[in-house]
């Protein structure tokens, strides 16, 4: 129903041809002379007599467009992908990404998943040329946003905004088969035999703050993630908690409305090595995930642990203000209000302040997740599956869920939760498993194929009785004999 270019014939001569909408016409051709397999293989599944979803999407950011681009290819239609955010404001780009540009280096592929016109260079050459493209640093993040929105519309993916998955249960089709009942926003229950949660870098966890800061009352204090009024923080002190791009980035962004900053790194020094740089080869994304579980928590955990560090023009962005000052060694152990300033007391001596933002990214805890709160207990952690050598322990990677080869979350207790294996994680949860893959730009066009693998490998292994029946039922002749000419020994 959403794949009208699946099998559709796209005579366009592109040569010569420029624009957007020549590129759609490119698009669609690319996509229909690459669309092997074309039979339509989904059967019927239902609940109460109603038809249920064969893939229920969780988050329209990239990874849930790329995820359901890529179920259509492969001729899973049968879905949904829903959004808490309003149309184009998914995802971190044009809210709080705090950042001009990407960090990523420009010529990373990713949510095309190796169509060429589906890249962002094609999308960016149809509108502003080849020399433009050459002579572009980093991509603008509004750009991005841009072209995930063009991307959205030109596959005619099916996304309904503004609705939010708040609660998970398994459920049972007509038929006895499994189902899930995911509950939104609206009070309806959809019923889908697979569950993707694309829900971005906090789906599995929190964006991280101390209680003494979440203590402040609320105008004194936010969270990376958080809409705030900078315009407010003119002529104020800011104390920025975190030494990260995140933490620079809205460092830079309230020393841009007047604000005087301070930022805090509690490490002796600053990182300005990126890992995620490193790791960008193929035999990494690719195998990392096929490891050992002690190679994975050492190679991810010492990755992981070693913060991001920000980008040459973050820093440069930060520095042009004489003003801004980082404080190395000092971390912030409690915080309160001291007549209408902020006290934070650090290592070093108490700090005042006006007002303070709290960049230290996000963690791992599946119990804060509303959508997952009534399912979390049964969720197979690292910390139930891995024990690490002495020396080795690391409380915040035991939070991360313990995936299968399909990103499916695994039963705490074998046996005990079944329907788990049916609910498949592609956000920065998926990362102590399998390196990066949901929520990292660099690893899509290797890992959104291999998680719609394994979607559809359980589509297929719940409807085999029906593929047995339809197989012997089949009838289609490819020649019609002349019996007259057959002689019968
Ligand atoms: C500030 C910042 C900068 C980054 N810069 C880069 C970069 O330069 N390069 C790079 O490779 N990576 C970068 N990343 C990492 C990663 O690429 C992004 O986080 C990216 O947005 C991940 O895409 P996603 O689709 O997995 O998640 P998101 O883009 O976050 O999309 C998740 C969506 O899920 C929705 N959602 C969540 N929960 C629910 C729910 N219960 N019901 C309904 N909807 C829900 C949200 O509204 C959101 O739109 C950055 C991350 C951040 C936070």
């Amino acid at each position: 129903m959403y794949a009208k270019w699946h099998s559709a014939c796209w005579p366009v001569p592109m040569h010569g041809v420029t624009g957007l909408a020549a590129l759609e016409a490119q698009v669609r051709r690319d996509i229909a002379l690459t669309a092997h397999p074309r039979a339509d293989w989904m059967k019927e599944n239902f609940r109460g007599g109603k038809p249920v979803l064969d893939v229920l999407i969780v988050g329209a950011g990239q990874s849930g467009l790329a995820t359901a681009f890529q179920l259509i290819r492969e001729r899973v239609s049968n879905i949904l992908v829903i959004d808490r955010a309003p149309r184009g404001k998914e995802g971190p780009w044009v809210t709080f990404a705090r950042m001009p540009t990407l960090r990523s280096p420009k010529d990373q592929t990713g949510p095309d998943l190796d169509v060429p016109s589906l890249t962002f260079q094609a999308w960016y050459e149809a509108q502003h040329g080849a020399e433009a493209w050459a002579a572009l640093g980093l991509i603008a993040s509004k750009d991005w946003q841009d072209y995930l929105v063009w991307y959205r519309k030109v596959l005619d993916l099916p996304v309904r905004n503004e609705v939010d998955a708040t609660a998970i249960a398994p459920g049972t089709l007509d038929d006895g088969g499994r189902c899930l009942l995911v509950t939104l926003s609206t009070g309806e229950v959809i019923a889908t035999r697979k569950l993707v949660l694309a829900t971005g870098q906090d789906g599995t966890g929190e964006w991280w703050m101390p209680d003494f800061i979440k203590a402040l009352p609320k105008d004194r204090r936010a969270c990376a993630p958080d809409e705030i009024d900078f315009e407010r923080l003119r002529g104020r002190k800011v104390a920025v908690l975190g030494a990260g791009a995140t933490a620079m980035d809205n460092a830079a962004t309230a020393l841009e409305h007047g604000a005087d900053v301070d930022l805090f790194c509690r490490r002796a020094e600053p990182s300005a090595v990126q890992q995620y740089r490193w790791l960008t080869f193929a035999g990494f994304l690719r195998h990392i995930g096929e490891m050992p579980d002690l190679w994975r928590w050492r190679i991810m955990g010492h990755i992981m642990r070693s913060r991001e560090g920000f980008p040459s023009d973050t820093y440069k962005r930060v520095m042009a203000f004489p003003d801004f000052r980082m404080h190395l060694g000092r971390s912030w152990t409690d915080a309160r209000m001291d007549g209408d300033r902020i006290r934070i007391d650090t290592n070093r001596g108490p700090f005042h302040a006006d007002f303070a933002i709290c960049g230290l990214g996000t963690r791992q805890n599946v119990h804060a997740r509303p959508e997952l709160a009534g399912i979390a207990d049964q969720i197979a952690l690292w910390k139930d599956r891995f024990t690490p050598p002495p020396g080795e322990e690391d409380p915040l990677l035991d939070a991360f869920p313990y995936l299968g080869a399909d990103y499916s979350f695994q039963e705490k207790t074998p046996g005990a939760a079944p329907w788990l294996a049916d609910i498949h994680l592609f956000g920065i949860g998926s990362t102590l498993s399998f390196g990066p893959s949901g929520s990292s730009i660099n690893a899509m066009t290797i890992h959104v194929p291999r998680l719609v693998s394994g979607v559809t490998r359980g589509l297929f292994e719940g409807d085999l009785q029906k593929h047995w029946e339809s197989l012997k039922a089949y009838d289609v002749k490819q020649v019609e004999f002349d019996w007259s000419r057959f002689i019968r020994e």
